[in-house]
C-alpha cells in the first residue's frame, strides 16, 4: 500500500471553489491500495492583505516537506506592491523549490469547444514545457527604473536551465505516440532567435540536446509564427519547450482552442519537489458564483498522482491519474454537467459531482 501527503493551497479568488471539486475526486481515489492524505495551507494576496505575508514560512514548508503539492490560483489584480507589481507566491514557490519545468498538456476533450474549425480526423494533443526559472521572469523584483523616465527588465538564458528543460522535453516525447497529424515525434523549440542573443543561445543548446535524442525530430520555429501555426494547426505540434514568458502566453493560447483555460491542467516539477495546478488564475471576474469550470484544476490533480506514480514506480497512483482523467473525459463526452465557460449551465460543484459520479 502506498501513502502520500500531499500541501493543498486553495489561494484566492476561485482556487478554493475549484480545489474543493479537487479534493472530493482524490478522496474518490484514495483507498487500500493509495492511502492520500493532505494538509491545507494558506497562501495570496488575500493573506497579504490581512498578513503582510503572502507565503509564510510554514506553507513553504509544509510544501517542502509533503510528497506533492495541490494548489488552486493566487494573485487579485486590486492587491499591488508599491512597484506596481503583483502579489504572486505561485512564482515565488518556482524559484524556491526549483521547478523548472511548467508541463502544460493541451488537449481538446471530445464534447469540449473549440473556437477553431477542426477537419474531420484532426485531434489537439500537445504538451507545452515551460522553462520555469528563468527568461524574462528571473527579472522578477529586480528590474530597474530610471525616476519616471524608463524601466528595464532583463532576459536571462543559462546553459544549465536550457539543457534540463530542453531533456525534459525530448524525454517527454519519447513516452507520447507523437504528433496527432502525422505520428512524428516531434519537439518544436519556440523562440526570437532572429532577434537576440539570449533566445540565439537558447536555440543553440536546445539544439545540441536535440542531437542526444536521433529519434525525435527537432525543429525550431519563432514566437510570432508560432502563435499564428498553433491556431491554423495545432494538430502538427506534439511537444513544444521555450523560454518562461513566451511559455506564459502561449499556454494560453492553447488553452483557448481546447475550450478556455478552465480545461487546462499544468504541473510545475523540479527535480526534487512538484506543484500541480490548474494554468488559469484566479478569475476575479466570476469568483464566489461557483460557476468557475474546476476541471483544469481536477486534471492537475490527476497529473499529480501520474507524477507520483513515475516518481515512486507505483501502479497504485498511475492507475488513480488515469481513472481521474478517464472519469473527466466521460463527463465531457457524455456532455450532462458543463460550466459557461464551455457551454453549459452547470455550477462548480454540479460538475465535480459528475466527476465523482463517473469514478
Ligand atoms: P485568469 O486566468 O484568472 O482569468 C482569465 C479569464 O479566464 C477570465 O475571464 C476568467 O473568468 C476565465 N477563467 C479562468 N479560469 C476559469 C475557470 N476555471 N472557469 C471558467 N472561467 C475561467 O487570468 P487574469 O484575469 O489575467 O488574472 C486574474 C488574477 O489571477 C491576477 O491577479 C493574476 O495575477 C492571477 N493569476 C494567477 C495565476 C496562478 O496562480 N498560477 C495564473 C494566472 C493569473
Amino acid at each position: 500500500m502506498s501513502q502520500y501527503r500531499l500541501a493543498v493551497i486553495g489561494g484566492d479568488g476561485i482556487g478554493p471553489e475549484v480545489m474543493a471539486e479537487a479534493l472530493k475526486a482524490l478522496r474518490a481515489v484514495s483507498g487500500p491500495a493509495l492511502a492520500l492524505s493532505w494538509d491545507e495551507a494558506d497562501a495570496g494576496a488575500a493573506l497579504w492583505q490581512r498578513t503582510g505575508e503572502d507565503l509564510p514560512k510554514e506553507t513553504l514548508a509544509l510544501c517542502q516537506t509533503a510528497d506533492a503539492i495541490l494548489f488552486g490560483a493566487t494573485g487579485l489584480p486590486d492587491v499591488r506592491y508599491p512597484d506596481g507589481t503583483e502579489i504572486a507566491p505561485q512564482i515565488t514557490l518556482r524559484f524556491a523549490l526549483d521547478l523548472y519545468a511548467g508541463v502544460r498538456p493541451i488537449r481538446l476533450y471530445p464534447g469540449a469547444p473549440s473556437p477553431l474549425a477542426i477537419p474531420a480526423g484532426r485531434r489537439i494533443d500537445y504538451v507545452i514545457f515551460r522553462e520555469n526559472t528563468e527568461g524574462l521572469f528571473a527579472s522578477r523584483g529586480g528590474g530597474a527604473t530610471v525616476g519616471d523616465t524608463a524601466a528595464v527588465d532583463s532576459l536571462v538564458i543559462t546553459r544549465a536551465g536550457t539543457e534540463r528543460i530542453a531533456r525534459r522535453a525530448f524525454e517527454w516525447c519519447l513516452r507520447r505516440p507523437g504528433a496527432p497529424a502525422d505520428g512524428v515525434r516531434r519537439v518544436t523549440c519556440v523562440d526570437k532567435a532572429n532577434m537576440f542573443r539570449s533566445y540565439a543561445f537558447f536555440r543553440r543548446v536546445f539544439q545540441e540536446v536535440a542531437r542526444e535524442y536521433p529519434g525525435v525530430e527537432a525543429e525550431c520555429a519563432y514566437v510570432d509564427a508560432m502563435s499564428m501555426y498553433l491556431t491554423q494547426a495545432p494538430w502538427r505540434y506534439d511537444v513544444i519547450v521555450l523560454e518562461n514568458m513566451f511559455g506564459d502566453i502561449l499556454s494560453d493560447l492553447g488553452a483557448a482552442t481546447v475550450g478556455g483555460l478552465g480545461m487546462a491542467p499544468s504541473g510545475d516539477i523540479g527535480g526534487r519537489w512538484a506543484l500541480f495546478q490548474p494554468s488559469h488564475g484566479t478569475a476575479p471576474d466570476i469568483a464566489g458564483q461557483g460557476i468557475a469550470n474546476p476541471l483544469a484544476m481536477i486534471l492537475s490533480a490527476a497529473m499529480l498522482l501520474q507524477w507520483l506514480g513515475d516518481r515512486h514506480a507505483d501502479a497504485a497512483a498511475r492507475v488513480a491519474a488515469e481513472r481521474i482523467e478517464k472519469a473527466v473525459g466521460a463527463v465531457l463526452a457524455k456532455g450532462h454537467a458543463k460550466t459557461r465557460d464551455i457551454g453549459g449551465t452547470a455550477t462548480t460543484r454540479e460538475v465535480g459531482d459528475a466527476v465523482l459520479g463517473a469514478l
